[in-house]
């Protein structure tokens, strides 16, 4: 190696206080594991001596470190080197060669580093793309040694230490602390040590210090739990570890008055299921040994069998009640089977609910029999899945986006915002990559975000759905002829390729994909954009060019598909492919043509979708926007082939998702993932919370579901993952779009900008206010469904009706309908009572009151042959409930109707720009003044939150924040200042 010392003083040398090298332990027992009795002893006193243990490493290793006179010299950077053409991890690019600062490589110089500190992570350039980077500095000794350092990087790593190769990991990860552990031999004098830092797609990072950190430190904890399973090995044991490892009952280690902060954390884990609360709260802060400990934790056990079991079956029981009523009404001639199916479940509810009655009686011995009611579900299912299930899957139908038009009100305001975006957008630019790739003239200005990186195309797929939509939503001519334009270039590119292949990135990218040769971040992703994007111009705006492009895309990836048998497909689908199997459903709607069905089917992930359809939670792990795509794909094939599999998948998905991960606001996800078990969220507030894309797509989901079963269930939770996480993510000075939606309390909503931060969430985004329209309404044969409150006109064609929809709602709490028809009509008119009515919800007609049923959570249905000029009024009673964290009672989102409130906390500590070219800067959280906590009766808010006088939605806590009281508006209407969403509630006498 070959390096100049010229720039080396430039830095200045940190001093370490380090460690030498911990023993990895690899034996079963490690040093300080103290067996006792019980696993919870044991616990407990093999964590003391593991803390003993760290502490004389650490007094060691910083003596040794002293002791050798370690100094480490200032980083030094060079990159990115671009890999599209060839992995970045294997080509040996000029630094490795010969490592020389003062050399320059193309554009690309050495550059020092001198605020990246040890034991951070640092940002590599090159975020989202195939690159590799080099990081360089010296490490000094007084005398030769062998000392660990502690790695990690995303992706894959390689290390040479004075010119010899001491490390090559080619791995695809997030980079996190301790991830390698290498052993150096150190010389005396001067060390040199280079990292090369590969990436493939999303995050580009590294990690590096002399003393392990917190990644080792929770390698040793988890491994202290793996060693205890094996001498604790019971059924009980296993399980009663996994219960408490989920609850984070031993997260902390021992420390004064540890006994009874276990107590505390046993009574509350158990306290957050409503039966246990009272027994639960009797041992706070009453133990002091660890026999005392037994009580509380015993409670704590019972609590979680009941709240599991009883979960457990409520959930498979509402979704085989909803199966069967569905495929009763939907296959008349199967009717006597599915009857008998139906009469079973009953007796199993029947048998249930007097479980829960005693148990919440405070007779916990009734638990005894749920474990027993689950066989027998089970037992049901197994066979009610041998009765057939049948072709036709839609009880309802939406309107056509065309025939339904907004008026006045904030959705409105939205769309015309986006509608002000889409003409903004040059469309030479968007197209700028596919004439590159296809090597036709172009001298655009190229866009910035994922449009100059891996996922270069998605966005003109998004773009042109967002255009056939708002073509559909308003009858924008100038934008269809804009959209047309793009579709007859995209058509140039495509003839240009040869082949069918449509790109914005080179074929060969996919083909590395789909043969298993090679890797790339998403290219099945961008395709399935581009597919919709020309599907709907198709379908919205009759542009036949369109579906010709899509039809001959098909036919190249046929060709590519059909070379693949079925394990090296599901290889294939392990790449993030978002909705292909949903839009070669739609091509096939087009078509009919069965190779389109068949290639859609191919798309079926099984390692994904098969625990689904046994009602199994697996998604923990998971990063959710690759997965709820397919789903949506699932139900899309359930609606053209009837298979109940299909069915099944997007019943139990949606009911997961939305039951046990979901959000106040209707978002799901956190850094993009499901990082926890079912039901755990409490701890997954964060700067970057449900992703934007998640909910569009949740949404999606819940249309074909509800369009299935019309269930008030699914157009509730429409309403409020629509408030929340949709019209609540558009700046309403600019029209930008949020990525991250985030939840933890004290951060702000940042927005993308308009030509260099095209993430997936800005794609979407484009979408999400162009099709406010499409979920109000919904009608079958018989009559009409009206499921949102929003302003707006329908012209219901097949009954010549229309019906003006007039409403401030959410600030009126009413609307109305006005029926305006030629002759009379006589249809069934059903309103949705909304699950969060606070009281009756009165229906007038004319202005006479009706005696009608309005449960809420159901419909209110109004038979009648209406006439012209019809109105019918609707009160609509809202007020203030608690949304509690399912394993955090005392963790609450405070709502009002179907709104999140957002406290208002200013504007200290907000940066001074919130919009964003890189999409995880939002995540840099800087220090700001502590969130308010509330002390005051939770059962009873509206002792302490009061409305506002003259303020619409607007309401203010009184006496019961500290250090303050705060002002409430809903997230909707929250920008520019940091807020808090979810807040921790305490008893009004502490
Ligand atoms: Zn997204």
């Amino acid at each position: 190696m070959n390096r100049s010392a010229t720039l080396k003083p430039v830095g200045f040398t940190f001093s370490f206080f380090i460690i030498s090298a911990v023993s990895l332990f690899s034996a079963e027992k490690p040093s300080y594991y103290v067996i006792k009795d019980s696993w919870q002893e044991t616990m407990y006193a093999s964590r003391q001596a593991l803390i003993d243990f760290e502490a004389r490493q650490t007094i060691q290793n910083t003596a040794k470190i002293r002791e050798l006179g370690i100094e480490t010299g200032p980083w030094y950077l060079v990159g990115p080197f671009d890999g599209v053409k060839q992995d970045p991890y294997e080509t040996q690019f000029g630094p490795e060669l010969d490592t020389d600062l003062n050399k320059t490589y193309g554009q690309l110089k050495w550059t020092p580093k001198p605020d990246w500190k040890d034991g951070d992570i640092h940002i590599l350039p090159g975020q989202g793309r195939a690159v590799a980077n080099y990081v360089y500095r010296t490490i000094s000794a007084n005398k030769d040694a062998k000392l660990p350092i502690y790695l990690g990087s995303s992706d894959g790593i390689q290390v040479w230490f004075n010119g010899q190769k001491v490390l090559a990991n080619k791995i695809d990860r997030k980079a996190e602390a301790d991830q390698d552990i290498i052993e150096l031999d150190f010389k005396q004098g001067e060390n040199e040590l280079l990292l090369k830092i590969n990436n493939q797609a999303s995050r580009h990072d590294f990690y590096f210090a002399i003393l392990p950190g917190r990644g080792k430190k929770a390698e040793l904890r988890k491994q202290l739990w793996d060693v205890i399973e094996l001498d604790f090995a019971g059924d009980t044991e296993r399980q009663q570890m996994r219960w408490e490892r989920e609850d984070r009952i031993w997260e902390e280690d021992p420390n004064s008055g540890y006994i009874s902060k276990l107590a505390q954390r046993y009574a509350h884990a158990a306290a957050n299921f409503e039966p246990f609360s009272g027994k639960a709260k009797l041992f706070s802060g009453k133990v002091e040994n660890f026999d005392q400990l037994k009580d509380v934790r015993k409670i704590y056990y019972v609590s979680k069998r009941f709240e599991y079991n009883l979960r457990s079956v409520n959930q498979k029981r509402k979704l085989m009640k909803n199966e069967a009523d569905y495929f009763s009404q939907m296959y008349k001639a199967d009717h006597t089977q599915w009857e008998k199916y139906k009469a079973e479940l009953a007796i199993i509810e029947a048998k249930n609910n007097k479980i829960s009655a005693k148990v919440r009686a405070g007779d916990f011995s009734a638990l005894e029999s749920l474990p027993e009611i689950e066989t027998e579900l089970e037992k049901i299912y197994s066979r009610q899945s041998a009765i057939p299930g049948g072709a036709k899957a839609l009880q309802c139908h939406p309107f056509e986006l065309k025939d339904v038009r907004l008026l006045d009100g904030p959705f409105r305001t939205a769309m015309e915002l986006d509608r002000k975006y889409l003409y903004d957008l040059d469309s030479d630019r968007l197209l700028h990559m596919f004439r590159v790739t296809a090597e036709l003239p172009s001298t655009a200005q190229p866009l910035g975000g994922w449009e100059a990186r891996g996922l270069r195309g998605h966005t003109i797929g998004h773009y042109l759905t967002a255009c056939a939509l708002m073509y559909a939503s308003t009858a924008d001519e100038n934008l269809k002829v804009k959209a047309d334009y793009i579709v007859a270039e995209l058509a140039k590119c495509q003839t240009a390729s040869g082949n069918g292949y449509l790109s914005a990135f080179p074929e060969k990218c996919v083909k590395d994909v789909i043969y298993g040769t090679g890797g790339w971040w998403a290219p099945w992703y961008t395709l399935h954009k581009i597919f919709a994007g020309l599907i709907d111009m198709y379908n919205y705006c009759g542009n036949q060019q369109a579906i010709d492009i899509a039809l001959k895309m098909a036919s190249w990836a046929k060709g590519h598909l059909d070379n693949l048998n079925e394990e090296q497909m599901q290889r294939m689908l392990e790449t993030e492919y978002g909705g292909m199997n949903e839009t070669l459903c739609d091509l096939y709607m087009i078509t009919k043509n069965p190779d389109h069905l068949a290639l859609a089917k191919k798309f079926d992930h099984k390692k994904i979708f098969e625990p689904l359809t046994k009602f199994e939670d697996r998604l923990k792990g998971l990063h959710v926007n690759t997965q709820i795509p397919k789903i949506i794909g699932t139900a899309r094939e359930f609606e053209l082939t009837g298979e109940k599999y299909y069915y099944n998948i997007s019943a139990y998905f949606w009911t997961e998702v939305v039951d046990a991960r979901t959000y106040c606001t209707g978002g799901t996800s956190n850094h993009e993932h499901w990082r926890t078990e079912p039901y755990k969220l409490a701890a997954e507030l964060s700067p970057a919370t449900q992703e934007t894309c998640c909910t569009y797509n949740m949404l999606k989901l819940t249309r074909h579901l509800f369009t299935w079963q019309p269930n008030a269930e699914y157009a509730d939770y429409y309403e409020t993952a629509l408030y929340n996480s949709i019209l609540s993510t558009q700046d309403p000075k600019t029209g930008m779009m949020m990525y991250h939606v985030p939840l933890n309390s004290g951060h702000w909503k940042s927005f993308n900008t308009p030509y260099d931060s095209f993430w997936c969430c800005t794609g979407t985004g484009l979408e999400n206010h162009a099709k406010y329209g499409d979920s109000i309404y919904f009608h079958d044969d018989k009559g009409l469904y009206v499921n949102l409150f929003i302003a707006s006109e329908l012209n219901w064609t097949d009954k010549g009706v229309q019906i003006l929809q007039q409403t401030n709602f959410p600030e009126e709490q009413q609307t109305t309908l006005m029926i305006k028809t030629k002759k009379p009509a006589e249809f069934d008119l059903r309103i949705r009572v909304p699950s969060w009515l606070i009281g009756p919800m009165t229906v007038k007609i004319n202005g006479s009151k009706q005696k009608a049923k309005t449960q809420p959570g159901s419909y209110l249905t109004l038979k009648q042959t209406w006439k012209n000029g019809d109105r019918i009024t609707i009160d609509l009673p809202m007020g203030l409930h608690l949304h509690r964290m399912p394993d955090d009672a005392g963790l609450a989102a405070i709502m009002y109707g179907p709104l999140v409130m957002a406290g208002e906390l200013g504007t200290e500590g907000l940066p001074d720009n919130v919009f964003l070219k890189k999409q995880l800067e939002q995540n840099i959280t800087p220090a700001y003044p502590p969130v308010p906590e509330f002390f005051a009766d939770s059962d009873r808010i509206e002792k302490w939150i009061k409305p506002v006088e003259g303020q619409p939605l607007t309401f203010k806590t009184v006496n019961a924040g500290k250090p303050r009281d705060v002002k409430l508006v809903p997230y909707y209407r929250l920008f520019d200042q940091r807020y808090s969403i979810y807040w921790r509630l305490n008893p009004a006498d502490q």
